[in-house]
Order: structure tokens, then sequence, then C-alpha cells
């Protein structure tokens, strides 16, 4: 996080003293995020990974949504929330989005769900040869090569969250949201995709958003660790550059670590701390 003198262009994601009240006005007015205020600046060549962790319901979600500009929960109440300096109004293609539930659609084939993204992007110029190779293309870095034609129930739970991760990158987007997205998987499936999201975003480069409910899966993946408050939720702690940059390397081995051991413990700590004055 920086002053946002350094760079001249605008910064990834700004959130200027956001406040979202679900049901404002009513008898069921809840806050859910109060005074939520960052700027992830553009590091050209470099997409950042901030993991975002609190304890339930303090409104992770809620502000991956708003980078989203998901209609449920867009606009906020009060503040803004940019993203490459303008307002959102809605989704767009310069974000994607990953969920704890596999959201393939289950009646196209796995190149179908890939293609999917680019097909509906009316903006995008290629040819149907260009898109069926640009999908088959991230189906192979995802590890998915010969399931092409397999529809989503024929996959396992760790494929499907490959699909997913595919369908998301086939439209290179600029941001990456991902929620909860590991958190159905066994844990040697867990750590695949570490590997994986590792590989795939120093390549492409985005800006990644992760919400977790893993202090570990938080530290090894984030060069940033965000700690909410409890309800209504603020930025409470912010970690940067806790382990040493954990590409190439073993999602097992680095957390097997004792120094990692000592950072998640260090983040354990701090996490339970702000539980604990904040209630
Ligand atoms: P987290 O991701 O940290 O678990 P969420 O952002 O999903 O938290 O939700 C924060 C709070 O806002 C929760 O209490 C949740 O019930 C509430 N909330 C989320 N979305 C809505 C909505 N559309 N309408 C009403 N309340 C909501």
């Amino acid at each position: 996080m920086t002053d946002g003198s350094s760079t001249t262009a605008p910064p990834v994601v700004e959130f200027r003293k956001v406040e979202k009240t679900f049901a404002a006005g009513t008898p069921k007015a809840f806050t859910a995020i109060s005074d939520v205020s960052f700027v992830v600046e553009d590091r050209p060549g470099y997409g950042e990974f901030i993991s975002i962790i609190g304890p339930s319901g303090c409104g992770k979600s809620t502000i991956l949504n708003l980078i989203q500009g998901f209609p449920d929960v867009y606009p906020p109440t009060r503040g803004t929330v940019k993203v490459r300096g303008r307002e959102v109004t809605g989704p767009g293609r310069d974000r994607g989005m990953i969920f704890q539930q596999y959201s393939s659609f289950p009646h196209r084939t796995v190149l179908e769900n890939v293609r999917f993204g680019l097909e509906i992007d009316r903006k995008s110029s290629l040819s149907a040869a260009e898109i069926d190779e640009r999908a088959l293309d991230l189906i192979q870095r995802v590890g998915l090569g010969g399931h092409e034609h397999k529809y989503p129930h024929q996959l396992s739970g760790g494929q499907q969250q490959r699909v997913a991760i595919a369908r998301s990158l086939v439209i290179e987007p600029r941001i990456l949201l991902m929620d909860e997205p590991f958190s159905a998987l066994d844990e040697p499936t867990r750590y695949d995709m570490q590997r994986l999201i590792t590989e795939l975003w120093h390549d492409v480069e985005a800006t990644v958003f992760l919400v977790t409910h893993s202090i570990s899966e938080a530290v090894y993946l984030g060069d940033r660790v965000w700690i909410m408050t409890p309800h209504p939720g603020r930025l409470g702690a912010i970690f940067e550059d806790i382990i040493p940059p954990t590409r190439d390397s073993d999602p097992m081995e680095v957390q097997e670590s004792s120094h990692f051991k000592r950072a998640v413990a260090e983040v354990a700590r701090v996490f339970t701390e702000i539980e604990a004055t904040e209630r």
C-alpha cells in the first residue's frame, strides 16, 4: 500500500471510506462493512496477491462483491469503489471471479465452458479457431489436457475448480477475485491448487484478491495478508511480505518449514487479538 504518488497509472483498486449497509433505511438494516479504505497500486509486470481473512460474517465477500460490481451488493452505501481509476458500475471483463461452489455450466463440456467467456465478449475480434486455440491452451495449463470433452459431473472437485480457474483466466482479467475457492477440496488437492494458482498468477500478472478462512493459505499465497475486524468489518491489520516469495517452491515443503509456521502463528495471534478486542 502506498500514498499513490509513486506511479502514474491509476490504482488497480481503491476504496475510500466504504460502507455497505444492506436493507438501508429499513428495520432490517445491517451494516456489513464500515469505513474501509485501501489503495492497491498498479505494479506493471507484477500483479499483487492480497489475502483477506477475518471472522465469519465480517464482510470479506462483501468487499470482493463490491470490486466485482455484483448487482446484489453494489453500490456501496457510502464512500467510493474505484477499479483502475473508474467508479465501478457493474461487472466487467477486466475482473474474473472464482467461488467455492463449482460454478461451471453443467450442460457444457470443459472446452465449451472455457470458451464461453470469449464467445460472449462482443468486443473480441477472435475467430472461432483462435478462441478454440486459446481455450485449449489454458485447459492444458490448468492440467486438464485430455478432459476437454467431458462434462463437469464427470470430473472431480479439484478438476471442476480447474475448469473455473481456466474459465476466469481465459478472458485475461486484470483482477482475479477468489472467494474461498479451495475450501471444499481435500488437503492434497488444495496444495495442488495452490501450486497451480501461484504458477498461473505470475504468468497472467493479474492482481488477486483471495478470501480464505485458512491462515496458512493466506500466508502462503499472499504478498499481503489483511485481517478484518468482526462486524462491521474494517481492515484491522495488514501484514506485508511476511514470508519470502513462494514462486517455484513446493507448497507442502514451504508450509512444513519452521519459518512458515512462525509466520502463521504470528498472524493467528493478531487475528485472535483483533477478534477479542473488537467484540
Ligand atoms: P464474510 O464473507 O466475511 O463471511 P459477508 O461479506 O458474506 O461476510 O457478509 C457480511 C454480513 O453481511 C453477514 O452478516 C451477511 O449475513 C450480511 N449480508 C451479506 N450479503 C447480504 C445481503 N445481500 N443482504 C443482507 N445481508 C447480507
